[in-house]
């Protein structure tokens, strides 16, 4: 240990003097409704494999056969020699699924929107962006050199405005959001930004990262939960979460995807999604186009936590989707709530500034389609008589 970090020790008392500091939980099982932890199974209500995919028993096979077939590794970066057939496949599929003309992988969601958004715009050129994007957002942007211009959230005045002053600074301009806001579960309105794009000569980006496999017919995402197919120019989306791999795309028109394919840094510069997680995707995909019981089950199991929830009393915030924020406000306050959950069972991590607002400490509840309706009810149970205890209700 050289003393020339020690200023890194100092940070750590600082977070943890003011209850910011997370303990960082080891699963040691697979995942899903229960997870083993420390030896215990517990009842798991915080991670984002909203369907089960992640541990669905045709994915893992699909994914173990692809590993024979084609090894563990891709071997490059897409670009020179990791393209293989399954990536080939995945692009075509997402399309088909997004009825977007075309679509590129990436290796994850983060590296979608770090890849692809300095792509589509550069110094010359103006993104509006929504005041709760998702860091990946803002890093993209930051990484484009773009001008940029930050409106209220959900607030569509406070962006035709922005639009009205600012719009002539770019070249071109782009309006950039989240789908669904990964802490609050709130919905972006995009059939109003979309018809304000289209009013103001820019370009429409969307993160689609919570709203598939969740939002719009078969969990479609948001572009089909608002029938926008043809007007919105680029959905970007995951698959770690309700897809239950790993890795990201963007989906939009055949020139712009090829543009892609020639320009994006983690295309060019990161090696190519592995085998197993790219058959994976493909797998999940087809399970979700066959089906579309798992989405249904999803929304029944989250529509009766938030109702229970309620009922006792606790804040959920304005969430429109599974996404499930016990609001607590205090940080300390939800640390406590998390951890005296955690003694009794219940894995539910706190979320704290700088992840949130200062003073919007929460848990957020994650329900999914592989919980059971026992699983719900313990939930609700265990919050109450804790959340009673320590004075949250
Ligand atoms: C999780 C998330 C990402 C990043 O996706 P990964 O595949 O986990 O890198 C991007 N945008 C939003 C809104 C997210 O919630």
């Amino acid at each position: 240990m050289t003393k020339r970090t020690e200023w890194a020790a100092t940070e750590i008392e600082q977070l943890k003097s003011e209850g910011r500091y997370i303990p960082i939980r080891t699963i040691e099982s697979a995942q899903g409704a229960h997870v083993t932890i420390e030896g215990k199974s517990m009842l798991n209500l915080c991670s984002n494999n909203y369907l089960g995919l992640a541990n669905h028993p045709e994915v893992v096979k699909a994914a173990l056969r692809a590993i024979e077939e084609f090894g563990v590794g891709a071997g490059a970066v897409r670009s020179i020699a990791g393209t293989n057939t399954l990536h080939m496949k995945v692009e075509k599929k997402l399309a088909e699924f997004k009825n977007m003309d075309s679509s590129i992988v990436f290796q994850g969601g983060l590296l979608a929107n770090s890849g692809t958004i300095p792509v589509m715009v550069g110094k010359e050129d103006i993104v509006f962006s929504e005041e709760l994007n998702h860091a990946s957002i803002i890093d993209g942007v930051r990484l484009s050199s773009a001008k940029r211009s930050m409106y209220r959230h959900l607030d569509m005045e406070d962006l035709e405005s922005k639009l009205k002053e600012n719009r002539k600074e770019g070249k071109k301009a782009m309006i950039i959001s989240d789908g669904v806001f990964s802490m609050d579960g709130d919905i972006a309105p995009l059939d109003r930004i979309t018809e304000l794009g289209e009013k103001y000569d820019a370009m429409i980006y969307v993160d689609d990262a919570h709203g598939e496999g969740v939002l719009g017919s078969h969990g479609r995402g948001i572009v089909d939960h608002f029938h926008l197919h043809d007007r919105v120019d680029l959905e970007m989306g995951t698959f770690s979460k309700a897809l239950g791999t790993m890795g990201g795309f963007s989906a939009g028109s055949k020139s712009l995807i090829d543009l892609l394919h020639q320009r994006a840094r983690p295309f060019l510069f990161s090696s190519a999604l592995n085998p197993g997680d790219t058959a994976a995707v493909l797998k999940s995909l087809e399970i979700l186009e066959r089906d579309d019981s798992l989405v249904k089950k999803l929304w029944k199991n989250s529509t009766s936590l938030k109702k229970g929830l309620e009922d006792a009393g606790f804040n959920t915030g304005s969430s429109k989707t599974p996404i499930t924020p016990v609001m607590v406000g205090d940080e300390k306050k939800t640390l406590e709530l998390s951890s005296t959950l955690y003694k009794e069972g219940v894995f539910a991590s706190p979320i704290v500034f700088p992840t949130v607002a200062k003073g919007s400490a929460r848990i957020r509840l994650m329900p999914s389609a592989v919980h059971s309706s026992e699983d719900i009810s313990t939930a609700i149970e265990k919050f109450t008589s804790i959340g009673k205890k320590i004075g949250v209700i």
